[in-house]
């Protein structure tokens, strides 16, 4: 069985993510990576994991170097001098997860062939320790959040606005508000303490959870409001009104800004940024920020995005920064306000829908969908993930689920007739096969 999901390893405390496990994989990157630097963000089990991590890569006689709680994206980064790097974090998911993130020295997370090696060693559990006199040391790794935030500013400019971070207690609360301060804004920091319980809002940046940042920027006048998530891949943004900027609306004033040739998203991102960017090439992957990341180093494209909050900026580095996203975002809102920049960008209507199936019935649902939808007459099918049906004014994206029972349908188009349209054939064809 794999462990891992397009992210590295995740699950629940004490359930999916043991202590044994989390022994093991250390035992497992050691007996490869002989230098590794590892970090955490501020979830309560995450000093545990650390430790017992630490003990693996120690018993199988590599270094492990220690920097604290960091983002993922000052994990990464650091990482460079480094064999790989491990980030202890469930990312946007509630305090009761932990899980693992692999990084390379380059900033990818780990390749397929990485991913498959550990899962298999994993699996085995046939770990040899190392003689008590080669067994590994630990050392501390302090400088990584330093090194991060001078690499950022070397990479923007300045900016004078007045911006409200919402750290949502996770691990960006030691850099995204000195960073601001250093560019020289105004900064006002909501829910900047370590909070491994997440106790002020959910991690995950998305509208429902950012109410408090929406009061705060309207309270305090701001300019702008970001928000990150548990470990600060990600970004999102609310405009100086007091809107909720994030999803695709904001991956396309980021494309906007960043896209001179080439722009990687996944399929189920909107077609606005095709509409904004008529001669641009825009590849499409899988969902998931690592497929994204391996589809912007292999063809060198300008931008990678996901409309999830993650952004991955190739001029800066390959991992998802959404310290370096909230950043440039701020130096981009000196020049022009966030809502202008909104406005610019034309909103689709869209339908999603999450449709029921029985699991023990994906073989055969998987096979008649396919059938179903090869049969209808569209401008292009991709099938990367699931299958994307192009229409001359719109879109359809039909997915099973790999994390609930569900079929997802998502069709956007340039009108809501045309949505209407396009919806009606999906979900009738949908119904049909699962019945
Ligand atoms: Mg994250």
């Amino acid at each position: 069985m794999s462990l891992f999901g397009s992210s590295g390893i995740r699950g629940r405390v004490f359930e999916e993510i043991t202590l044994e496990l989390a022994s093991d994989i250390g035992k497992a990157v050691g007996s490869s990576y002989k230098r590794v630097l590892i970090g955490r963000d501020t979830r309560t089990s995450g000093e545990m994991f650390r430790s017992a991590i630490v003990s693996g890569i120690l018993s199988s006689g590599a270094e492990a170097f220690d920097a604290g709680i960091v983002s993922t994206p000052t994990l990464a980064w650091g990482g460079r001098g480094f064999d790989c790097g491990l980030m202890i974090t469930a990312s946007h998911n509630p305090g009761e997860y932990n899980g693992v993130k692999f990084w390379n020295p380059n900033g990818l997370a780990f390749l397929k062939e990485q991913r498959d090696k550990l899962d298999d060693q994993l699996n085995r559990k046939e770990f040899e320790p190392v003689p008590w006199d080669k067994i590994g040391s630990l050392s501390g790794y302090d400088t990584a959040v330093e090194e991060h935030m001078e690499k950022i500013l070397s990479g923007v400019g300045t900016s004078d606005i007045k911006v409200v971070v919402d750290c949502g207690g996770g691990a960006t609360f030691n850099i995204t508000p000195a960073l601001l301060k250093r560019m020289g804004c105004d900064v006002v920091v909501l829910n900047g303490e370590p909070d491994g319980r997440f106790s002020a809002r959910n991690p995950e940046p998305i509208e429902e959870n950012l109410s408090g940042l929406i009061g705060a920027v309207k309270s305090s006048n701001a300019d702008l409001g970001i928000a990150h998530d548990g470990d600060g891949d990600r970004m999102t943004a609310v405009d100086e009104k007091g809107r909720y900027i994030g999803g695709d609306k904001l991956l396309s004033i980021l494309a906007l800004n960043e896209v001179i040739d080439s722009l990687v998203v996944p399929v189920d991102a909107s077609m606005v940024v095709d509409d904004l960017l008529p001669d641009a090439q825009i590849y499409r992957t899988r969902v998931g920020d690592v497929f994204v990341g391996e589809e912007l180093k292999k063809r060198n494209a300008d931008f990678g995005a996901e409309p999830s909050g993650t952004w991955i900026f190739p001029r800066h580095f390959l991992c998802p920064d959404g310290v370096y996203a909230g950043a440039l975002l701020a130096e981009m809102v000196s020049g022009k306000k966030l809502s202008e920049m909104a406005d610019e960008v034309p909103e689709y209507p869209q339908q999603v829908e999450g449709i029921m199936f029985d699991t023990r019935r994906r073989e055969e649902i998987t096979k008649g969908l396919d059938e179903k939808m090869r049969s209808i007459d569209c401008v292009e099918l991709t099938t990367i993930d699931g299958w994307r049906l192009q229409f001359e004014e719109g879109w359809a994206l039909v997915r099973l689920s790999g994390t609930e029972p569900k079929v997802r349908i998502k069709v956007e188009a340039r009108e809501p007739n045309t949505v209407d349209d396009i919806y009606r054939t999906i979900h009738s064809i949908t119904e049909e096969v699962l019945r």
